[in-house]
């Protein structure tokens, strides 16, 4: 299965009469937040695939639970084409703003995801396959200033679930000198700013 990971900033690739041509054969598309919906909407319009979301810090508030005819994915774990993908939007507290949280929100959003990786282990034998958020887990990717901390929580889950992807944004990239893809223990983390094409094969069952 394509995925086509969108973050943080309007791509002129994507964002052209060329999007079509170049991404037509994605399944879905992920968006790992603070993404204008018009953007969206083009892209779902645009190549005619799903698209599931997380908010970022500078989304509008979240009544906004719908963006784009797309599925939110936060606290939630969704299955499609057998690929089992869960969700945590925000990023670390810094001025009260939407989607901020503390460390210990976070832990209790991810308390509120555990239930659903555990039905998603009991019909499909495993927690799930793709990891979406904002913002980074810690120690990878991460940032020195407090909005850009990675969350203790999602490394909590990388170590204890072993997703085969974490996809996130958040942490803007500049030059080639920071990684895009990190590897950590089984997962490969993905910083999806701008745009990631990911390719994953389904598991059986
Ligand atoms: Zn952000």
């Amino acid at each position: 299965m394509k995925i086509l990971a969108l973050s943080d900033r309007v791509d002129p690739r994507i964002y052209s009469s060329f999007c079509k041509e170049r991404f037509g054969d994605v399944d879905c598309i992920i968006s790992c937040g603070d993404l204008p919906e018009y953007y969206l909407d083009f892209v779902v319009s645009t190549l005619n695939v799903p698209l599931f979301f997380v908010h970022g810090n500078h989304d509008a508030p979240r009544e906004q639970e719908s963006l784009a005819g797309g599925t939110n994915l936060d606290e939630r774990v969704i299955c499609y084409r057998n690929v089992l993908i869960a969700g945590l939007e925000g990023c670390y507290w810094y001025n009260g703003n939407p989607h901020q949280y503390t460390e210990r929100e976070m832990y209790w959003k991810y308390l509120r995801l555990l239930p659903r990786l555990l039905f998603a282990r009991l019909k499909h034998g495993r927690y799930l396959d793709i990891l979406v958020t904002h913002a980074p887990p810690k120690g990878v990717h991460e940032g020195q200033d407090p909005p850009h901390r990675g969350f203790a929580t999602f490394t909590h889950i990388l170590k204890k679930y072993r997703p085969r992807y974490h996809l996130h944004g958040h942490v803007h990239l500049y030059g080639s000198a920071q990684d895009v893809a990190t590897q950590f223990l089984d997962t490969l983390v993905v910083n999806c700013y701008g745009y990631q094409v990911i390719e994953i094969v389904p598991e059986k069952g």
